[in-house]
């Protein structure tokens, strides 16, 4: 049972209280990463509508969230990804998270109708090592490095780089991309991301443990954001966070995000795909008590017990 049962919050059984959305609103991309979760993809091709997506906000804003980020799937191919900005309550922070092979020409309207900032995936600055890790078309490239620039200019602050690590593929760009974040004086952050084996890609995993131990010499300052405990380094004038999923027990005790799927599924764990309570087709009315029982489903994946 929900210790909050009778308030109008959204903390689980084991303290944690919800603050924040992952929605993701297509399971559709134009690429094809070699190691994408897709945001625990189950095979639907059903995509929640622009209404259903306010209403959830909506209603998820009454009981204390006050953060959303939207997420895919890639959400640009959606053509209506502006309705769904600016269709959304006020909040304090609505960001995207994208490959923003589709940004350009969109950013500026896209910054118009509400959004705060975006999360662009970039697992290298080589050309060629991007595509094998993206299995994008020819130009993809040139438009992302294009698409992030356009986000600068258009006031998405921060850029955050979602670059995740990969043992022998794009390991030795690090210190490349942390070159290419100074550029833009403190606008852009890079966020290393450790691997999640999803798909067999356990080759792929790098030590965690050995990045963080080099971040660490490296950086000339060190401090630690609520959400997931995860680790800021200053190195050299760049930012650099450190996202650890992973056997992890602090990223599951400091999580405060529920998960939306595409097809309109509150999903109580990232790293789990049981539980899933259906809203896609509540009414406002049945919002809250379903959204209150989603967070009572919320165990910690890794706990210490
Ligand atoms: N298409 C958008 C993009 O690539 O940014 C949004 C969806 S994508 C699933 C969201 C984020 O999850 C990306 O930053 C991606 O790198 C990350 N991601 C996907 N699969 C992952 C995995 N197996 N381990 C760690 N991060 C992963
Ligand atoms: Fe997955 Fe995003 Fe890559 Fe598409 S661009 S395959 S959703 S990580």
């Amino acid at each position: 049972m929900n210790p909050c049962g009778t308030c109008n919050s959204l903390t689980d059984n084991y303290g944690r209280t919800v603050k924040s959305l992952r929605m993701s609103i297509t399971n559709r991309c134009n690429f094809d990463c070699i190691y994408c979760h897709n945001e625990g993809d189950h095979g639907s091709l059903s995509e929640m509508s622009v209404e259903t997506i306010s209403n959830i906000v909506d209603v998820a804003s009454g009981m204390g969230v006050n953060r959303v980020k939207i997420s895919g799937g890639e959400p640009l191919i959606r053509n209506d990804l502006e309705d769904i900005v600016a269709s959304l309550p006020e909040l304090k922070d609505v960001s995207l998270t994208t490959n923003a092979s589709m940004l350009k020409g969109r950013a500026q309207s896209l910054k118009e109708c509400g959004l705060d900032r975006v999360n662009v995936s970039l697992d290298s600055l080589d050309p060629d090592t991007y595509r094998s890790i993206t299995n994008c078309n020819a130009n993809a490239f040139e438009r992302v490095l294009d698409g992030i620039h356009e986000a600068v200019d258009s006031g998405l602050n921060p850029v955050k780089l979602n670059m995740v690590l990969l043992k022998d593929i794009n390991e030795v760009g690090m210190d490349s991309m942390l070159e290419f974040t100074r550029q833009y004086n403190g606008n852009v952050i890079l966020q290393l991301i450790e691997l999640m084996d999803f798909k067999d890609v356990a080759q792929y995993r790098v030590n965690a443990d050995e990045v963080e131990r080099k971040l660490l010499s490296e950086a000339s300052n060190v401090t630690v954001r609520q959400m997931h405990h995860r680790k800021k380094y200053i190195i050299n004038g760049a930012e650099v966070e450190f996202v650890r999923p992973v056997d992890n027990t602090e990223f599951c005790a400091n999580c405060n995000r529920l998960r939306v799927t595409a097809d309109g599924k509150l999903k109580p764990c990232l790293l789990s795909n049981d539980d899933l309570v259906d809203v896609s087709n509540a009414s406002l009315d049945e919002l809250p008590s379903l959204l209150k029982l989603a967070v009572s489903k919320r165990v910690p994946f890794h706990r210490t017990e």
